[in-house]
């Protein structure tokens, strides 16, 4: 016997088909003696028309009463999933976040996981029933309702697995597992079989959409081992996993990319102590994001660039702070292009293997095209180039690290 969290994303419960569907594979794993607690999102498409409304009415809305209208939708899905499983045979109960509870802070709209109770849930397991859990939503120590950010369901079985000591946390979802890019943009690309935590944690921070990112921080640190697989074909999917259980590592992995980004420009900033801090200082106390950064040398001793990028959301907010502090840093101009996208190469096996970078330079340059901006880290390199070249990019960038399908 086992113990199991299964958590199904929104286009699994998109309609009462779906949820019967689903309803049936949990029965499955029920069925194999496991004990099992389901996490679900709300129906697809749900969460946006609640955000949506809550915008309309009141733009500048009281976060309290955005999460108690948001947090809805996945009471509706467990609410029906419990009657599905019932329905079937299988003894369900739902579970909204103040039940279980989800203990989490007090920053509406975007709260974090303080604690999770198990008591609960663990004594319905000794008495054979299947908990339904509503994912994305916790309680504040205040009582009221909390949600933990867009795409946060996924914490939300993590945590549950971490918390029930899960021996496995499977996260259902219309793809059937992690590809070693966009199979829209590469049709070669392959599904991984396994994948460490630190590259998922890159490739999910890089923009490849199948986990929210805190859920894999979360998996890392707590050593849930997690599998993404299809909720509509029955294949093994992706597990991720410690670095110790892959046998045979590539040298990259997966190649991400970004369209999330802008990049910025302050031409002619003195070259002297205190600049850089000058500049991230406003924007990071303005809640800017910035991520690349790249300074030159400056050739006469007194005036360079700094250029870095920030996602496309926060770029006009970083321009007027940015303006804000024109007259103190005195720079020349200021130049912002959102038309870049981030192309990033991931993998483990970088560590040991030299040459990674040569082989990325040397394929985009045989392509012609541009680099603006390196930055890179232990297990990626990233670049900053014209979205005009993005799938371009990519596509060269699978074939030279040998990822594509036979
Ligand atoms: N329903 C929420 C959202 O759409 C949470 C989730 O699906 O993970 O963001
Ligand atoms: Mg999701």
């Amino acid at each position: 016997m086992g113990r199991i969290v299964q958590k199904f994303g929104g286009t699994s419960v998109g309609d009462l088909d779906r949820i019967r569907h689903v309803a049936g594979l949990v029965k499955r794993e029920y069925d194999r003696g496991n004990q099992v607690a389901v996490v679900l999102s709300a129906m697809s498409g749900i969460t946006n028309d609640l955000v949506g409304k809550v915008n309309s009415i009141s733009p500048l809305h009281d976060t309290r009463e955005y999460d108690a209208v948001v947090a809805t939708g996945e009471q509706v899905t467990c609410g029906l999933m419990a009657l599905a499983l019932q329905s079937l045979g299988v003894p369900a109960r739902s579970w909204m976040g103040w039940q279980v509870p989800i203990h989490t802070d007090d920053v509406h709209g975007k709260a974090r996981i303080t604690g999770v109770g198990t008591e609960g849930i663990l004594s319905r397991f000794d008495e054979g029933q299947v908990a339904v859990v509503a994912g994305f939503q916790g309680i504040a120590p205040s009582g009221r309702i909390t949600t933990l950010g867009r795409g946060g369901s996924d914490t939300t079985a993590v945590a549950l697995a971490a918390a029930l000591d899960a021996d496995r946390c499977d996260i259902y979802t219309d793809v059937d597992g992690v590809y070693t890019t966009d199979p829209r943009i590469v049709p070669r690309a392959q599904k991984i079989d396994r994948i460490t935590y630190e590259e998922m944690l890159e490739m999910a921070s890089q923009g490849a959409k199948v986990l929210q990112t805190r859920a894999v921080e979360l998996a890392m640190n707590q050593r849930v081992r997690l599998q993404v697989l299809s909720t509509f074909e029955d294949l093994p999917g992706t597990l991720v996993v410690d670095e110790e259980e892959i046998v045979e590592q590539q040298v990259v992995s997966g190649i991400a990319y970004s369209r999330d980004e802008a990049k910025v420009t302050l031409v002619g900033v003195d070259d002297q102590p205190g600049v850089a801090a000058g500049i991230f200082g406003p924007l990071s106390d303005a809640s800017v994001n910035v991520d690349m950064i790249v300074q030159n040398v400056s050739g006469d001793g007194r005036r360079t660039d700094m250029t870095f990028t920030v996602g496309k959301t926060d770029k006009d907010r970083a321009v007027q702070i940015l303006e804000g502090i024109r007259d103190t840093l005195e720079y020349g101009d200021l130049n912002v292009d959102p038309a870049v996208v981030k192309v990033s190469v991931i993998g483990v096996g970088m560590r040991s293997h030299a040459g990674v970078a040569k082989t990325m330079f040397q394929a985009l340059s045989e392509k012609g095209i541009n680099i603006q901006v390196i930055s890179t880290s232990e297990i990626k390199i990233s670049v900053l180039i014209s979205e005009d070249y993005a799938e371009l990019a990519i596509r060269a960038l699978h074939t030279a690290y040998g990822l594509d399908a036979e």
